[in-house]
């Protein structure tokens, strides 16, 4: 049975609250589902960037099939 945990995810330049998603499986962030994003702080008009100081911490992409943003390592840090 596949893990899942709720983490909150913040940019790692000025700390702000990025994301809260629910993770599948143990192992660093490497990238978010967009369906479990439980929620979303970036704005709209600058999605994928941080919402206080305009870092791009992701990309849109597919993986499995499903949309997904990859993170860009060491723009984020996590905490459960
Ligand atoms: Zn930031």
């Amino acid at each position: 049975m596949a893990e899942e945990y709720i983490i909150d995810v913040f940019c790692s330049k000025c700390r702000s609250q990025i994301f809260r998603y629910r993770k599948e499986g143990e192992g660093h962030l490497m990238k978010c589902y967009t369906s479990n994003v439980l929620r979303d702080f970036t704005s709209p008009e600058n999605h994928l960037q941080c919402p206080e100081c305009d870092t791009q911490f992701a990309r849109n992409t597919m993986i499995h099939g499903r949309p997904a943003y990859k993170i860009i390592q060491g723009k984020v840090f996590v905490r459960r």
